[in-house]
């Protein structure tokens, strides 16, 4: 049934993060999506599928709401599009920055809205170097990221992002780039540590690079409040507080790089609001419309935006805009999203479904000789593969554990996704994810699991 389609599909379309020879030579196979409702989605093969990473992390209210479907084809009737340069506005993305900020931690100020996440942390790096450089400081323009964050694939994002795969090749990171260790409690270099002296370790770590560097050349630090796509790795107890503490000594800047925990992952409207993060600057993106249409946002706290009025009094308009920011499209994807979580209550129940699933995921699969590692909070989980449980040896990369698990995994009819880096099977569901759906998720990677030639 897909031969027309699936011939075209090697033919002419360049897939992101794909293997492109073994694509093209039609020695790996293909899915063509069709349709979707609530948790799952379905093929032109007629399979339906347990979508348990929506999407990409991203359509957390589930797929088919009619909603916001019928939101974006009013705005499309209405005015499919108008720029928000110099004043110029739609009903749409107004009242969407508004609902914004009234969900934003406190001290945020307004939102720059872009098309993703990546343009968005690009626009995040600009504003703290426009920022620097109004203060006179233009010295001060280094970003620190973590090893395993994620934060985009441009030039500047791919540099902040953490994994080897974005960098290799590309000639990045970037220069003005620096990368800190990640809060990878089980990956620790020694065992003996408690999680109370691993992040006094994360933070020397940090101290150090800043001394090396030193802090009057580094403006920023940005990370996911929970690293996700580096393994979906949960930061130790007090990791954030201590971080703030180093940053707010020297003048650092603090990115929350909420592509993945705002509206709702967590349990919490954001990420900051569960582990207690005070950003300058905040990213947002997927939820924000449930990737229903692109649109992302730059949420830009008091202290900067007041640096910003002064500076646009001294030296004219700001020289950053893109065609599609504040798209009204977007904009009204993201206001009927934003409804629909409220109505349907589903911050709260990505929090209790999400911690159901981590629980029931122990349950099954702790005293498994090759699961090293179950982790997660709100409606994420992840479970790490190892050689040997005691020394948390790594398989060797060729024998492609996780990718054979995640792939095992779709040939039940259910959506996990092999991370990455390392073996690594993560999960992240729709918020409206039901107990009954998470438990089939439970027992369906159980089976694979325990099913599998680890040798
Ligand atoms: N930041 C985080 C935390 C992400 O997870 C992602 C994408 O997965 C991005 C940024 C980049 O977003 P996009 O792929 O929309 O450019």
């Amino acid at each position: 049934k897909n031969d027309q389609l699936d011939q075209w599909d090697r033919e002419n379309l360049f897939h992101p993060s794909t293997h492109l020879a073994q694509h093209r030579r039609g020695e790996s196979a293909n899915r063509i999506v069709t349709g979707g409702s609530g948790a799952h989605i379905e093929d032109r093969d007629g399979n339906k599928l347990l979508d348990a990473f929506a999407g990409l992390y991203c359509v957390n209210v589930g797929y088919g709401r009619p909603e916001i479907a019928d939101a974006i084809a009013a705005q499309a009737k209405e005015l499919a599009y108008y720029h928000a340069y110099v004043g110029h506005g739609t009903e749409a993305s107004i009242t969407l920055a508004k609902m914004i900020l009234d969900r934003a931690p406190k001290n945020m100020s307004k939102v720059y809205f872009g098309l993703g996440g990546s343009d968005a942390n690009e626009t995040n790096v600009k504003l703290i170097w426009y920022y620097n450089n109004i203060l006179g400081r233009p010295e001060k323009k280094k970003i620190i990221s973590r090893w395993r964050g994620y934060h985009g694939s441009g030039l500047m994002t791919g540099s902040l992002t953490g994994l080897e795969l974005f960098h290799k090749k590309f000639d990045l990171p970037l220069t003005q780039v620096l990368h800190t260790e990640a809060p990878y409690y089980y990956r620790r270099e020694n065992l003996d540590q408690t999680e109370e002296q691993f992040v006094e370790h994360c933070v020397a770590k940090l101290e150090e690079l800043i001394e090396r560097e030193g802090a009057d050349t580094i403006a920023a630090f940005i990370g996911e409040p929970i690293l996700g796509t580096g393994g979906i790795v949960p930061p130790p107890k007090g990791y954030w507080e201590a971080i703030q503490k180093v940053l707010k000594k020297h003048d650092i800047l603090l990115v929350a790089d909420e592509v993945v925990t705002g509206f709702g992952r967590m349990g919490t409207m954001m990420g900051s609001d569960h582990y207690g993060i005070e950003p300058d600057l905040i990213t947002i993106a997927k939820g924000l419309t449930s990737a229903y249409a692109p649109l992302s946002g730059s949420i830009v706290g008091d202290k900067m935006w007041d640096v910003f009025e002064k500076g646009t009094d001294e030296f004219g308009p700001i020289g950053h805009g893109w065609t599609y920011s504040a798209h009204p499209i977007g904009a009204a994807a993201g206001i009927a999203n934003l409804k629909l979580i409220d109505e349907l209550n589903l911050v709260q129940n990505a929090g209790e479904v999400g911690t159901y699933l981590n629980e029931q995921m122990h349950a099954a699969l702790d005293d498994h000789p090759h699961v090293g590692n179950i982790r997660g909070e709100g409606m994420m989980c992840a479970v790490e593969f190892v050689k040997d449980k005691d020394s948390r040896t790594f398989f060797d990369p060729s024998q492609k554990i996780g990718p054979q698990i995640a792939g095992a995994l779709m040939e039940k009819k259910v959506i996990g996704r092999a991370m990455p880096q390392g073996d690594i099977l993560g999960f992240a569901p729709p918020f409206c994810l039901t107990k009954a759906e998470a438990d089939e998720v439970v027992s369906k990677t159980a089976d694979v699991v325990k099913a599998m030639d680890f040798s």
